[in-house]
């Protein structure tokens, strides 16, 4: 049993991330801001409210601690990351640099950082029918937002942890990741959980919205993935950044027919071209996951859409109460 920390734990991934930690008998201590609330059990051995932007909160969550799974983090959907830029940068930042710091000063075995398909450029990235993107990829640089330049930047950081400091860090960029328990109102949502909860509120003959042309391109891969990725990669020997994702390419207005098909509503679509959209086209190339971990994801797109529309319904009904 080890003694683990989750930071951004009252979120999304590092909610499912601490539960199925614990689940495995390890001693799990869950540190967030602020607490999402959306699982009803107790997922973590500890729970402390902290804002890690502080290198004396950093300290205090990383003591005793064995490993860490640091994936706090300023951020949301396409509308956030691109309206958002100082903000973003400014708490990752802060929240990145102190972490590394507190785990070296607290002498923690193994580091995981949260990075992102968002580090790759924007000029490999310019069409529907992109190429599925490849670690190396990365540079020469091009991040089309802040938060991509600053999870890049974190790569290079903890890189050099490893380096100067004998940190054993582990670094994963996530694509798009979704599922129940996730953001799905606010502002910081995702493509996925925005479309199922328009579909879930809309009545049957109604319309959505769809941000761009709906020809653009993602790959989605389902939180159970997500977290057996992460596993597999802090138990590998792969010290180099590795894409964790779904190599499966899918336009918007594909992913929002297949919503759309779950809810068994008659919905139409209307188009919104001016809003937020990101780049064109983005894919995973997971052959160094496959590779290095040993690993890849099993849960189909339909199977992993219809829980999550599944549980965002139920969160609307609740709230039409
Ligand atoms: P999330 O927003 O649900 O979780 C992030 C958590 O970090 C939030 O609960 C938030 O309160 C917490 N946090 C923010 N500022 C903090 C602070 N100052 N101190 C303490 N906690 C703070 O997002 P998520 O989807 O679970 O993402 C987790 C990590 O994975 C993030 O680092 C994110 O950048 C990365 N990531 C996620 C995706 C995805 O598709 N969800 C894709 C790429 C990268």
């Amino acid at each position: 049993m080890a003694r683990i920390l989750v930071t951004g734990a009252g979120g999304f991934i590092g909610s499912h991330l601490a539960r199925m930690l614990k689940q495995r008998g390890h001693f799990v201590r869950a540190v967030d801001v602020k607490w999402d609330g959306y699982m009803e059990e107790d997922y973590a051995s500890e729970r402390r409210t902290l804002d890690l932007r502080s290198g004396t909160a950093c300290l205090a969550a990383t003591e005793g601690m064995d490993e860490v799974y640091n994936l706090a983090a300023n951020m949301g959907g396409i509308g956030f990351i691109t309206s958002v830029g100082a903000d973003v940068a400014h708490d990752n930042v802060l929240i990145n640099a102190h972490m590394l710091q507190a785990a070296i000063a607290n002498r923690v075995g193994r580091f995981f950082f949260s990075s992102s398909a968002c580090v790759y450029p924007e000029y490999r990235q310019a069409n529907p029918g992109v190429v599925p993107l490849r670690e190396e990829d990365a540079l020469p640089a091009d991040p089309d937002s802040f938060y991509g330049w600053e999870k890049l930047f974190t790569e290079k950081m903890a890189e050099a942890y490893a380096r100067d400091y004998g940190l054993d860090v582990r670094v994963a960029r996530f694509h798009n990741i979704y599922g129940p328990e996730g953001t799905y109102e606010g502002g910081r949502e995702k493509a996925p959980a925005a479309l199922c909860r328009k579909a879930a509120e809309a009545p049957d003959g109604g319309t959505i919205e769809i941000w761009g042309d709906g020809n653009q391109t993602r790959s989605y891969c389902y939180i159970d993935d997500c977290v057996s990725g992460i596993l597999a990669l802090m138990a590998s020997e792969c010290g180099s950044p590795v894409n964790i994702g779904s190599d499966r390419l899918v336009s918007v207005d594909g992913l929002a027919d297949m919503i759309v098909g779950i809810s068994g509503k008659a919905l139409s679509r209307k188009h919104l071209c001016e809003a937020p959209q990101g780049v064109r086209g983005r894919n995973a190339d997971l052959s160094m996951a496959r590779s290095r971990l040993g690993w890849e994801p099993e849960v189909t797109l339909e199977e992993g859409l219809e829980k999550t529309y599944r549980w965002i319904l139920s969160r609307v009904k609740q709230k039409g109460k």
